[in-house]
């Protein structure tokens, strides 16, 4: 079974394919991290991600092309993939279907509101990769509570640069979503209730398989 999250940025993908991919066994692969892992590197190459990301713009389709064929060659062997954050533009989605046969496409709805404090609030424990939100919880110090470091943020993750990602979202990535509301596999998860009431809603849809919707 391969799933894909397609969502604005900050909207609580990665925490909901994390949880879905534990469930089901399948593997996760978030192009956002394959690209940071990237971006770290003392390349030509890793420098040009790390200023494409910081400011908030999609990386090329051919670079993308290139890091998922790469990827899905390595996990014939998985249960199936969740893609986390791919495709964002029409190109990828073709591309992607060339590759792999999408079983379900989970639109998860966020307003641009909602998303934008979760961007502007989020920060991460660089040692356990826990997240947390400043406006909405209880941090001692910017400390992790469990590992007692200094939490860190992501660069693209101001109010500008948020703005910016959404407009991008906007432009490139929202036509994705008829693309795959046509091939009648898009789910929308409406943002209603806390994180597991979404991933409950989630669970459902793919427990009842593709002739129902929730909106
Ligand atoms: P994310 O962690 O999904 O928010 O991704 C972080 C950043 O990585 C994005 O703002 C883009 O700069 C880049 N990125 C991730 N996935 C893609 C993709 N499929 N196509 C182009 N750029 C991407």
């Amino acid at each position: 079974m391969n799933v894909i999250f397609i969502a604005p940025p900050a909207a609580g993908k990665g925490t909901q394919a994390g949880m879905l991919s534990k469930d089901y066994n399948l593997y996760h692969l978030s192009t956002g991290d394959v690209l940071r892992e990237v971006s770290k590197m003392d390349t030509d190459l890793g420098k040009k991600v790390k200023e494409i990301i910081d400011n908030g713009d999609l990386v090329s389709d051919e670079l993308i092309f290139e890091l998922l064929e790469d990827k899905i060659k390595t996990l014939d062997s998985v249960n199936g993939i969740i893609f986390d954050g791919i495709p964002r533009t029409i190109k990828q989605a073709i591309m992607l279907d060339k590759l792999i046969k999408i079983d379900y496409v989970i639109y998860l709805d966020v307003e641009k509101e909602v998303a934008m404090k979760r961007a502007v609030g989020r920060v991460m424990c660089p040692v356990c990769y826990n997240t947390y939100n400043t406006y909405f919880d209880n941090i001692d110090d910017n400390k992790c509570n469990t590992c007692k470091v200094e939490l860190s943020k992501r660069e693209d993750d101001t109010e500008e640069k948020f703005n910016h990602r959404f407009d991008t979202y906007l432009l490139r990535t929202k036509p994705v979503i008829d693309y795959y509301n046509e091939k009648g596999i898009l789910h929308i998860i409406k943002n209603i209730g806390t994180k597991y009431d979404i991933y409950e809603n989630i669970k459902s849809v793919i427990n009842k398989g593709n002739n129902l919707w929730l909106t």
